[in-house]
């Protein structure tokens, strides 16, 4: 019997942290209008695929002011390998120029401001204000997080705000600004999409999931040993196969 959340929370952390100690955002930036234009872009694509454009874009377009000016098509242009690219041209520059108009040219600090900005939603402004300003006001919830709040029993919501308030009630305050690294890291190394990594995972004595996983694993492997042992000598074909082609 796994042990409710709020108790497993600690150890999870401390696992994850010893781990992954270097845990911080794949995206290259320097200031936070970069890091802000780079999480815009990283919706629906790799980091690595970001981090071959931005250094392009932010050359040609360095501050706010530079963007609210640009030319749609222009951003457009330079952007278009990142995939929905018109709607990712035109929040960054419908935010460049609510950071010029209201915030004087800076990125807000702050997450009640960074809302307002066009195509920034609370994962968004987490990452920023957790990259660029170091401070904690929530736990950006990305597609990594949510399967994994889920398989480790932290959240039974589908809704990421629903699933964020979850975690915050239980991951203590000091540990939020690293919390979404972590499980990224983690979901990419181990517990991935398609594939859980459940043997190989340092979490599994803490994972309600683990025990599914590793039975529905052990039967795959068992089903696929018979059909190998029924299979006539020599053929590589699976049995089925073999009676649909006497057929
Ligand atoms: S035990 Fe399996 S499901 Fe649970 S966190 Fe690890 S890899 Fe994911």
């Amino acid at each position: 019997m796994i042990a409710p959340a709020k108790e497993r929370i600690g150890e999870i952390i401390r696992r994850l942290r010893k781990a992954y100690p270097e845990s911080r955002t794949a995206l290259h930036f320097e200031t936070p209008l970069q890091i802000l234009v780079a999480t815009i872009l990283a919706a629906q694509c790799t980091d690595e695929k970001v981090n071959q454009i931005t250094p392009i874009l932010f050359k040609k377009y360095p501050t706010a002011e530079a963007l609210a000016q640009a030319k749609q098509e222009e951003i457009e242009a330079i952007i278009r390998p990142t995939g929905f690219y018109r709607n990712k041209a035109r929040a960054i520059i419908a935010a460049a120029r609510k950071i010029v108009s209201d915030f004087d040219g800076q990125v807000p600090d702050n997450m009640n401001d960074l809302i307002t900005l066009p195509g920034v939603a609370r994962k968004t402004a987490n990452i920023v204000l957790s990259s660029a300003f170091r401070k904690a006001e929530g736990i950006a919830v990305d597609t990594h997080v949510r399967r994994l709040a889920y398989r480790l029993g932290l959240s039974r919501q589908k809704d990421p705000n629903k699933i964020e308030q979850d975690l915050m009630s239980i991951v203590p305050k000091t540990d939020w600004i690293d919390f979404n690294y972590m499980l990224v890291d983690h979901g990419r190394k181990i517990c991935q999409a398609r594939k859980p990594l459940c043997l190989e995972c340092f979490l599994q004595d803490l994972c309600p999931s683990a025990k599914e996983f590793l039975r529905a694993a052990s039967l795959k492997s068992r089903a696929e040993a018979r059909q190998t042992s029924l299979r006539p000598k020599g053929s590589k074909k699976t049995l089925s196969q073999e009676r649909k082609k006497k057929k």
